[in-house]
């Protein structure tokens, strides 16, 4: 026998350096620690502390590596030299670049700030966005929240003060009943995969609830295939079983909900349905024993559901508890009512209320800890109502979606689950006040030139006094955002700023000013349209319609050949970031935590990270916080100098962690000159565990509200009261109606009137209502694969392997019905548009419903595609069939495409009819557009993008190990 005495090295060290910092492959932020080999990153792997993904990674974070190394990276400013929309650039320098987007907007801030539209995508540090925004003075600004999930954030905050994801989770260990709507592989990715695991270990059941039988819904217990677009029905359905059987938690509701709390009654008043107030304005209940009003905040009150009662002022009032019974006990949201719209059994719909109930109140969860609640009982444990949900985008992407998630909220509210073990629970700085206590500023005293704005552009109204319209409801944001159009419109409405602007309606802009937002391709409703408004020119001056664009990427997306002037931004590993408290959190519901992102590399091209151009622009435009007094800049130390010293209040900064001048202080204290050197020094994130005793109840716990208090979470550490009832959406009503200062124009009324009910309603999604179900019998929708978050994956050569090219998925009825097979060929059309796609027969589908994947459709030439790419040749996008707008009404007037409470994108509303194409059709996804030129100082298209095939040791034969990558 041959003895081999060769060591071989099973684990050969891939790196001589490894640094700590945060994902930025999706929205989730993950941590993870970059391997580094002589100063070129070798290996990303997922970081095992980190309270987000406990060392989970997934396939694009991986792939992060092709990220950084794309072809299609942007490598120094352009300006415009031809046509708009044609890729004509030349490359010009830094200052030219900054001195060029120096006078375009220093003109407009010293003459009408409004005239600057500022739009960010997927942006992760929206607390120095909306910031720069307000200090420029522009109403004009918001992120790409419009066209995401703005239905669930806006429903959660005015509901229970708090919302999915970012700001709440299942209590994935205790939980006994999961149920999600909606949810593909979308906000949140490695954590849900996470939770998920612990369901299945425990065995509890999970549902999800989703047209399409993918991702998640492919390993749930049971898969309920809902028509689009009647979740809400399902839901309210859930609600009347419920009700009917008495299966709620009363005990609950009276002691943490608005439930009890009394409606004034008096159909013809200024205040029919407001809450009967005593003389200092604390709501009032009923109580049974002494037959007397009494105020909320008296913990003694025998408050009372039900009944109608006689004010001693005479006033007739009724607990929310008896409208909402009344409502929901109606037959008409009885499973048998339902059952055919949503798609569904009444057995099932009865089978999954009796299951929700039988979780909630036969498997009661108990932690023995001992807690203490707003008004002063002691509690001896806590008990819970094990069923928790999750819900996202296929709820949210509806016209009916801000209810449809509020009606989500309401039965967790009936069930007791909201923050008890094994239901949902809130994740600090979560629950805040209902709602939160920041109004939108940009009235038209407020907007001033040469003047920031009193506050920032986005808010929370409390009524109609808060919204951004003049005197005769003419709306003043380019976006229609907190009119009348969409009065809670907390996130803005990205999906119309360029309609707007290229019809000046209400005005024209000047400057248009976007950051990551691929609005001339993807993240278009309507795309060709889009693109036609972004090239239109004006035929009395020849000028652009939309003046001038300003565009910062680091890739070359679609949108970038539609801008006048492009920034080149870094790659997430190349940047400072701080992933904040003020902005979009990363905490869990044990206790806060933040990030940052440190440069793991420096950039090899000539770019600029766009928060470090943002504050450069700030300083020589001469906004007054982001200049010291000489006019000097700031923060002369860019972004990293920011997060660390820049207050937005006394003590309160962009990181938690390790404030005050010794950083020993959490949550307030001064800045911290070594602040990011803890960070990096702990792997680039701070946490903060909670005691036991405030981890549940958090809006009810005396503990965990002081704590909130102390950490500048909320300001006053009063109980957060859950809204079943919104007195909020009431008040809007009762303007409709004719009551109050701020009334909508005539034409707005019956809409307002209808949407604005202070209970959850279901109604069909308006696309339903505009296209006759003869016509256009299918819906369609998108999903968001695994391995992609958005464009961004089409560059990515790992990932363009797994998807390269999408079909339209089809269920077997449909197929049958026409006569196709996979890879068929076939004409989808919509009032909107026309497509033609290959197609793909699905089982595990909702039999009215097509899907396909979001974003795989590319333009050739573009993110440095080949002219013959199958993301171009094959790839589609549904987007060509969307309109951004409904239908003109009897007026004339359109309203977009949208929920008319929070005006957010209606992507999910989409009708359509499937045709076969004909055989000589075959062979190209349509339409076509022409492909993009390469961009100047691009580097070539390698045959095939290598990367870590030459890297080499130090070796015998010479090699020295450089980097070369093909
Ligand atoms: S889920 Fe994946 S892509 Fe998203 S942040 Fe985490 S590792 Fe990155």
């Amino acid at each position: 026998m041959t003895k081999i005495d060769r060591k071989i090295d099973t684990s050969p060290g891939v790196s001589d350096e490894v640094k700590s910092t945060t994902c930025y492959m999706c929205a989730c932020r993950c941590g993870i620690k970059v391997h580094l080999k002589d100063g070129a990153i070798r290996y990303i792997e997922g970081n095992s502390d980190h309270p987000v993904n406990r060392g989970v990674l997934c396939a694009k974070g991986s792939a992060g590596i092709m990220q950084h190394y794309s072809p299609a990276r942007l490598r120094k400013p352009l300006k415009r030299v031809g046509p708009r929309g044609e890729a004509a650039f030349e490359e010009i320098e830094w200052e030219e670049a900054l001195g060029i987007a120096t006078d375009w907007l220093g003109r407009i801030r010293d003459s009408d700030p409004r005239k600057l539209a500022f739009f960010t995508g997927r942006d992760q540090s929206q607390a120095l966005t909306g910031w720069w925004a307000s200090q420029f003075g522009t109403p004009n600004y918001a992120a790409h929240g419009g066209f995401c999930s703005v239905n669930m954030a806006a429903a959660g905050l005015y509901t229970i003060g708090g919302s999915f994801w970012e700001f709440g989770e299942p209590d994935w260990e205790r939980t006994r009943y999961l149920m999600m709507f909606g949810v593909a592989e979308d906000h949140d990715s490695n954590p849900i995969k996470l939770g998920l695991s612990k369901v299945k270990a425990s065995g509890a059941k999970f549902v999800s609830v989703n047209p399409v039988q993918t991702g998640y819904s492919a390993i749930a217990d049971e898969w309920v295939g809902i028509t689009p677009g009647t979740d809400g029905l399902l839901v309210l359905s859930l609600v009347h079983e419920l009700l009917r059987a008495g299966r709620v938690d009363v005990d609950y509701l009276l002691r943490y909900t608005n439930a009890p709390w009394l409606v004034i009654d008096d159909p013809d008043g200024p205040e029919d349905g407001l809450f009967a107030r005593d003389e200092e304005g604390r709501p009032l209940v009923w109580d049974r024993h002494e037959e007397a009003p009494r105020s909320t905040e008296d913990a003694e009150a025998k408050a009372s559901l039900k009944g109608d009662v006689t004010l001693p002022d005479g006033r007739r009032a009724r607990p929310v508890f008896q409208l909402l019974a009344e409502r929901y006990l109606d037959k008409q949201y009885a499973p048998g009512a339902v059952a055919e719209a949503c798609g569904l059994s009444a057995d099932t719909i009865r089978r999954l209320a009796a299951e929700l109930a039988h979780a909630a109140f036969e498997e009661e969860v108990v932690v023995e800890v001992p807690w203490t609640d707003w008004a002063g009982r002691h509690h001896e444990r806590m008990i819970g109502r094990p069923v928790s949900m999750h819900a996202m985008r296929g709820i949210s992407a509806h016209s009916n979606g801000f209810h449809t998630c509020r009606a989500i909220h309401l039965l967790q509210i009936l069930l007791g689950s909201i923050d008890s073990p094994g239901g949902f629970r809130y994740k600090p700085p979560f629950p805040r006040t209902i709602p939160p206590a920041v109004r939108p500023a940009g009235k038209s005293d407020q907007v001033m030139p040469g003047a920031p704005l009193p506050g920032p552009p986005l808010g929370f109204p409390t009524g109609p006094e808060d919204l951004l319209v003049d005197d005769d409801g003419t709306p003043l944001r380019i976006d229609k955002a907190f009119s009348w159009d969409a009065p809670l419109s907390v996130h803005g409405l990205m999906h119309l700023v360029i309609t707007n602007a290229w019809k000046g309606d209400p005005y024209p802009v000047d400057v248009l000013f976007m950051y990551m937002a691929n609005m001339a391709w993807n993240s278009a409703m309507n795309t060709s349209g889009t693109i036609d408004m972004l090239t239109d020119k004006d035929p009395g001056t020849g000028e652009y319609r939309i003046p001038r664009i300003i565009y910062s990427d680091a890739y070359y997306s679609e949108m970038v050949a539609y801008a006048d002037l492009v920034l080149p931004d870094t790659t997430y590993l190349e940047r400072w970031d701080c992933i904040s408290l003020l902005d979009r959190p990363i905490c869990s519901a044990e206790g806060p935590a933040d990030a940052i992102r440190q440069p793991v590399v420096k950039p090899d091209r000539d770019v600029r990270p766009f928060q470090e151009v943002l504050l450069d622009l700030g300083a020589r435009l001469g906004l007054p916080a982001m200049v010291k007094e000489d006019g000097s800049p700031r923060y002369p130390g860019g972004y990293a100098d920011y997060i660390v010293n820049h207050e937005r209040q006394p003590g309160v900064g962009s990181l938690a962690g390790w404030r005050g001048e010794a950083g020993d202080l959490r949550g307030r204290g001064a800045p911290n000159p070594e602040q990011l050197e803890r960070y990096k020094e702990n792997g680039c994130f701070w946490r903060e565990e909670l005691a036991p005793e405030l981890h549940y109840f958090k809006h009810a716990n005396r503990a965990y509200l002081i704590y909130a208090t102390e950490r500048g979470f909320i300001s006053q550490a009063t109980n957060i009261t859950l809204r079943l009832y919104s007195e909020v959406l009431q008040r809007f009503r009762l303007a409709a109606r004719g009551h109050g200062a701020v009334q909508p124009p005539g034409e707005h009324r019956e809409r307002v009137e209808t949407y604005f009910d202070p209970l959850p309603i279901w109604y069909p999604p308006f696309e339903d209502q505009a296209n006759d179900e003869e016509s256009f019998p299918l819906h369609a929708v998108t999903q968001r694969p695994m391995a992609m978050y958005h464009s961004w994956g089409s560059q990515n050569a790992w990932l363009r392997q797994i998807h390269g090219d999408n079909r339209l998925y089809i269920p077997r009825a449909v197929a049958e019905a026409h006569d196709l097979h996979d890879d068929d060929w076939a004409w989808l059309e919509s009032r909107n548009g026309r497509i033609k796609a290959q197609v793909r027969v699905q089982q595990g589908l909702n039999p009215k419903t097509l899907w396909t994947w979001n974003a795989i459709g590319k333009r050739a030439g573009a993110w440095h595609l080949s002219a013959d790419a199958s993301e171009a040749k094959t790839g589609f996008l549904l987007n060509h069939l969307i309109d951004e707008l409904l239908p003109e009404r009897e007026s004339g007037y359109r309203y977009a495409c949208a929920d008319p409470v929070t005006g957010q994108a209606a992507w999910y509303d989409l009708r359509v009819r499937i045709e076969k194409a004909a055989p000589a059709e075959a062979g190209e996804a349509l339409p076509q557009f022409p492909s993009l030129p390469p961009l100047p100082g691009s580097q070539e298209t390698p045959e095939a993008l290598r990367y870590g095939a030459d890297f080499h040791e130090k070796t015998g034969d010479g090699r020295d190990g450089k980097r070369r990558r093909r």
